[in-house]
């Protein structure tokens, strides 16, 4: 049946080695499903195909099917056995390699040889299965889907936001990838499926927008690629509204400068002994009930701290007061980044904990004043800056 088109028949011809190619760029079997197709050799959809279509595909008469190229990009693997096969061909086919990429203006070193030449044929594949066949070297991952890859992976903390697992390993030189980048609202969702999904939220107008990208673990990537489940769903929708919510604070209160007289007072408060037996009469005893009228904890936490410190606290900003210290701008600063917080509809204790971090970061201050710093925060619940009076008139 095979009719090579060119003979180089003593050697591995042209099909059989884009089929091993491939093969090495398959990952290994993961499920049940997998193991049986891989026992039928049907793993890698080019294994069964007549050599002579295999060697269409190779001299570009005929298209990959968009089928068969989604299939590969689906168990796909880390590349290493394919960049492994690479690093050790001979140096002269390697150079060889090397220098026909660069011709056609790929930007290749002899060290990133393996690399650039899986990337090409990742690439190649998601070419197919969008219908186009060829790649370009600005197809390649370029510096703007590095920076969109790191932004990405930075803002779920390098973790699988589904197990947990890291997204990179530590190589003994460098780093490697262990994740893939997935779209949210899953793409081929049964007709039947699709309103469970659109009641969590509905689908993107463009799929591949960044609010729809997450990056998962190869394994829960594949899962989630091929029996979506709609806990994973709410769950990759959760995550991708608290990375909204975060970021979206941190720009505001960016802008905000504390300042350094507070950094000193909190670093003070370590050598106050707190009152215990304050006359309540030298503050508004009731406001901290009024302001935190449900969240009894956080209502005895922060009134524990106002009773121990408030006054002293006071005498300190109150001695502080000059040429370039300002109570009152430091109170609006205290106030806008409360207004912050509360707009993005945090509860009363969430904000309190946000409060506190906020200015454990931002004054630079070790975890070691991460209690100074609570105290602080419920000094200004105190000081009418942080929190209103609930059900006010
Ligand atoms: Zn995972």
């Amino acid at each position: 049946m095979a009719n090579p088109e060119n003979e180089e028949s003593n050697k591995q011809g042209r099909p059989e080695f884009l089929i091993s190619l491939f093969d090495l760029m398959i990952r290994t079997p993961q499920t049940e499903v997998e193991d049986q197709m891989s026992e039928d050799g049907k793993l890698n959809p080019l294994s069964n195909k007549e050599l002579d279509t295999i060697n269409k595909y190779c001299s570009g008469t005929r298209k990959i099917p968009k089928k068969d190229a989604k299939n590969i990009l689906k168990r796909i693997n880390s590349g290493k056995s394919f960049i492994d096969r690479i690093e050790f061909t001979a140096p002269g086919a390697k150079k060889s390699i090397r220098n026909e990429l660069r011709n056609k203006g790929f930007n290749v070193t002899s060290a990133s040889l393996g690399e650039v030449c899986f990337e090409i044929l990742k690439t190649f594949l998601n070419k197919f299965n969008d219908g186009e066949n060829s790649v370009a070297p600005s197809d390649l991952w370029d510096n703007q889907n590095t920076i969109t890859r790191l932004q990405l992976v930075q803002d779920v903390n390098l973790k699988c936001p589904l197990c947990g697992q890291e997204l990179t390993k530590a190589g003994e030189y460098k780093a490697i990838s262990n994740y893939d980048i997935v779209h949210i609202f899953p793409d081929n969702l049964a007709i039947k499926d699709k309103s469970k999904f659109f009641k969590i939220k509905s689908a993107p107008k463009d799929s591949d927008a960044l609010d729809n990208k997450i990056p998962l673990c190869l394994n829960c990537a594949n899962l989630y690629l091929e029996n979506p489940t709609v806990e994973d769903y709410q769950s990759l929708v959760n995550t991708k509204r608290r990375i909204s919510i975060e970021s979206h604070l941190a720009k505001g209160l960016n802008q905000l400068t504390l300042e350094e007289n507070l950094t000193k007072v909190i670093k003070g408060l370590k050598n106050i002994k707190p009152d215990m037996n304050v006359m309540p009469i030298s503050y508004d005893a009731h406001k901290v009930e009024e302001k935190i009228s449900s969240d009894y904890s956080l209502q005895g936490t922060v009134n524990f701290y106002v009773m121990g410190y408030y006054n002293k606290i006071r005498d300190e900003f109150s001695n502080m007061a000059g040429d370039s210290f300002y109570f009152d701008d430091l109170a609006t600063t205290m106030k806008l980044a409360y207004v912050k917080f509360k707009r993005e509809k945090l509860d009363q204790e969430e904000i309190f904990e946000q409060l506190a971090n906020w200015i454990l970061k931002k004054a630079n201050l070790e975890k070691e004043y991460s209690i100074a710093v609570r105290i602080i925060v419920a000094f200004f619940v105190q000081n009418c800056e942080v929190f209103e009076v609930e059900n006010a008139k």
